[in-house]
């Protein structure tokens, strides 16, 4: 290829999650329709997992590039402290709307880690405020919050963060619930920190945990926890970072319950996987804490980028987008192939913990004596889906589909096929 890019990547990029040394080489991606990637030579990849879990509308959406088109005419970037504007005021009014009583206030930054960051100093300082303060943060094990230090310390300690351990706030780990034992455990071990008096938050994936392999877990018990932490005068921060925007079948996880959170983190779909964008979005409650006289009580947090009104501007098209019935006759559409699909995997007894919720189907290879086979499962399954021109990205050993909203019945039965014929040929 002419322009060499494959070269020069080697040369000067330092790519995110990856071993440089070791690396195989990525693909070159250079433009993108619906759930199509194309590269160089024109050759098309499904998007099977929507480019890291965030392209829910798909690529190239001619509403949401017409609006962020629009907007960098009209007001590219401007400081969002001392000054407002538009699109903020609009997309914030929007998402309290969305999200219903109690949420009142949003607090805008970048990308899913900083909104977990503003959560988690809204409630340290929260309890600072009221003069009660709190230390402890209560967290699941297999959790995933993001890759700066706040969101690293309430994520599950391995080794993605190993290097940084030592740094670390103390945050105590409820079992994941899979079965009802661990359901009780987890909440046993839940309310010992909480009756401390000591707990600033909970801080959750509902329903769905990503990063530790979409593990999907009970509404019933997600409940159950909420009610204890409201018991208890612990707030609650819901990372509705991957989980929202109809992923689950319903716009946010949450919607599967009745008792709500005190924080939602937003971020990965807000923007319909166009732009960055993070918000941390509260109640009037947390809020009126922050206000005083002094500066000091303020939420003294922002970025440079803070608010920017081209990325809003793409958010609210992308909530235009979910006002229509189309998305949502998408969403029952793909949801129900998925559980039809489920049935064809629960044939293979080297494939366990089939599980579906929304647009998300996930399962495991079953890993066998032989781990060093095994081992490399995760890279055999990649390679094998790429030669087959479809772009799945499993998490160890599981292998989960979550793809944009617009991908078509065709493309996705190409997908069950390819991942059918896959599991087959792993088959001892
Ligand atoms: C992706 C993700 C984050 C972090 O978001 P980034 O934008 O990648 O920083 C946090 N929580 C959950 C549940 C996520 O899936």
């Amino acid at each position: 290829m002419e322009n060499n890019w494959l070269k020069r990547d080697k040369d000067f990029v330092w790519h995110p999650f990856t071993q440089m040394k070791t690396a195989a080489e990525p693909l070159v991606v250079v433009k993108a329709k619906d759930a199509l990637l194309y590269t160089e030579n024109n050759v098309s990849y499904i998007d099977a997992n929507s480019s890291w879990w965030v392209n829910v509308h798909g690529h190239g959406n001619a509403h949401i590039s017409a609006a962020v088109y629009e907007q960098m005419k009209q007001l590219d970037h401007v400081i969002f402290a001392g000054v407002t504007h538009p699109q903020a005021i609009q997309l914030a009014e929007r998402m309290c709307k969305l999200l219903k009583e109690p949420f009142e206030k949003v607090f805008f930054s970048d990308n899913g880690s900083t909104a977990i960051e503003v959560a988690l100093k809204m409630v340290f300082q929260y309890w600072h405020n009221l003069h009660q303060p709190k230390k402890r943060i209560v967290a699941m094990e297999g959790a995933y919050h993001g890759d700066t230090f706040g969101a690293m310390a309430v994520g599950q300690r391995g080794v993605f963060n190993e290097p940084f351990e030592h740094f670390f706030f103390d945050v105590d780990f409820i079992s994941f619930p899979d079965n009802s034992q661990n359901e009780q455990n987890a909440l046993n071990q839940a309310e010992l920190v909480f009756k401390t008096g000591d707990c600033a938050a909970l801080i959750i994936e509902p329903l769905v945990q990503g990063s530790a392999g979409m593990r999907i877990y009970s509404a019933a018990f997600l409940e159950k926890l909420f009610v204890l932490a409201k018991k208890h005068n612990v707030l609650i921060i819901a990372d509705e970072i991957m989980t929202g925007w109809g992923r689950t079948g319903k716009m946010f996880a949450i919607n599967a319950i009745e008792t709500h959170p005190d924080i939602i983190c937003l971020s990965k779909g807000l923007t319909g996987g166009t732009l960055p964008l993070g918000l941390t979005v509260t109640t009037n409650e947390i809020f009126e804490a922050f206000l005083d006289d002094s500066v000091q009580k303020a939420l003294l947090h922002g970025h440079s980028y803070t608010g920017n009104p081209v990325v809003c501007a793409a958010a609210n098209a992308s909530l235009d987008l979910f006002e229509q019935q189309e998305v949502w006759s998408n969403i029952e559409r793909i949801s129900s192939k998925h559980d039809s699909f489920k049935d064809a995997l629960v044939q293979f007894n080297h494939v366990v913990n089939v599980q579906q919720l929304g647009t998300i189907i996930r399962f495991e290879l079953k890993q066998s004596e032989n781990t060093s086979y095994f081992s490399s499962i995760r890279d055999k399954a990649y390679n094998y889906f790429i030669e087959k021109q479809c772009l799945i990205r499993p998490l160890g050993n599981v292998l989960f589909l979550n793809p944009p909203y617009c991908i078509t019945n065709e493309q996705l039965e190409y997908l069950y096929e390819t991942i059918l014929d896959f599991i087959a040929s792993i088959k001892d």
